[in-house]
């Protein structure tokens, strides 16, 4: 298979470099034939090519059979026009390569709870996956205006928008604990409606798997305050791009957390950070969101659950001997870089039997 990496900005380019090691690594260790290629996206594709998703990167995406992103955002383009912000980029790309669902599963490390807002107690048995809507809804909805007076974002979702993301949620759901968390504002908005009747019709499809419906407002809270109680949770574009944050912030850190955005053509892996301007260029990153996003596109797009959990198995490994990046520390513990938290995982990886 042909993976395009597309590293970005800030920290994008110093985690994928690494990430890719662990794809090679992966792939020579599992027997997969992988071949990558680089591309500009974000800030650095304006700054080169004056728009942030150029004509050489849309057409490399679409040839793969897989996207490696690192991380978009600019803060010096912050007030560019719309077509000229990294972050239009990325909405560009996802939309590109119809990737209708996004993945992100939050999964507490037992050796990183102290450095969870949560208590303890409330992290035991944690273990979530959030399935995000991503290309409809506010983000994308036409008519959209601004002006000094008034702005304008319409929300729309039509029914096959919504099944098809419910049927990925409720395939995923069907290898896990098989309960599905519907989050939607059906009291409020007619969009939220639709999505609760269609996710209904979904769910017929599916009687082993269980279905409760909530309020966003009301998730929001049970996330913080029962996550445990959750297994997959189902929802729309911009709810699930503020409950994601949301939830990784159980884990400790953003740092610590992959996607991966499916739909009809290649698969779409990134962590779920930003491009992280404060840090970028220091050598201090976290690697493991961008190498826990090597392991879904192992799973999802190389079709290697083996590889995958050999990649998984290696940062918890890794996590487990006490291995901390700046993010990660606590009071007495000491931090290393980049660099050396990638070589760990790898040396790792490559003991695996
Ligand atoms: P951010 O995720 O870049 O950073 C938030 C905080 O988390 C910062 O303090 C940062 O240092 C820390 N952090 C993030 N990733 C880390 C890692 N791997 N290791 C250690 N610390 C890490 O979010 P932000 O500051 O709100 O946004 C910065 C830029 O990134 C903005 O331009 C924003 O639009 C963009 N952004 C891009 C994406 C994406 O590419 N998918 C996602 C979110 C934000």
């Amino acid at each position: 298979m042909h993976v395009a990496v597309l590293p970005g900005d800030g920290i994008g380019p110093e985690v994928t470099a690494h990430a890719e090691r662990v794809l090679r690594v992966a792939a020579e260790k599992f027997g997969l034939t992988i071949s990558l290629s680089r591309h500009p996206i974000g800030a650095v594709a304006v700054h080169a090519a004056g728009e942030s998703l150029p004509k050489e990167t849309r057409d490399a995406v679409v040839r793969a059979d897989a996207v490696l992103l690192g991380a978009v955002g600019d803060p010096s383009l912050d007030s560019a026009p719309r077509h000229l912000k990294p972050e239009t980029g990325l909405l560009a790309l996802r939309s590109l390569l119809g990737v209708y669902a996004n993945l992100r599963p939050v999964a507490i490390y037992p050796s990183l709870t102290a450095r969870s807002p949560l208590k303890p107690e409330r992290l035991t048995g944690v273990d979530l996956l959030i399935v995000r809507e991503l290309t409809g809804g506010l983000y994308y909805g036409e008519p959209r205006a601004f002006d000094d007076d008034k702005a304008i974002n319409t929300l729309r979702y039509s029914r096959a928008e919504i099944e098809r993301v419910a049927v990925v949620a409720f395939e995923a759901a069907r290898g896990r604990k098989k309960r599905i968390l519907s989050v939607d504002k059906a009291n409020v908005l007619e969009t939220s409606q639709l999505w609760r009747r269609v996710v209904n019709d979904v769910a017929r499809r599916y009687p082993d798997v269980t279905v409760e419906h909530s309020y966003v407002d009301f998730a929001a809270m049970r996330l913080v305050a029962d996550p445990a109680s959750i297994d997959v949770l189902l929802t729309e574009n911009m709810f699930g791009d503020i409950l994601s944050d949301e939830a990784a912030v159980l884990t400790g850190s953003l740092g610590m957390l992959p996607s991966a955005s499916l739909g009809e053509g290649a698969g779409l892996f990134e962590p779920i950070h930003g491009s992280a301007p404060d840090i970028a260029g220091k050598g201090i990153a976290n690697p493991i969101g961008a190498i826990l996003s090597v392991a879904m596109l192992l799973r999802h797009s190389a079709r290697s659950e083996v590889a995958a959990r050999a990649v998984e198995a290696a940062v918890a490994r890794v996590l487990g001997d006490g291995a901390r990046t700046r993010d990660l520390v606590t009071a007495n513990e000491t931090a290393i870089g980049t660099e050396p938290m990638a070589e760990r995982i790898i040396a790792a990886l490559a003991r695996t039997d």
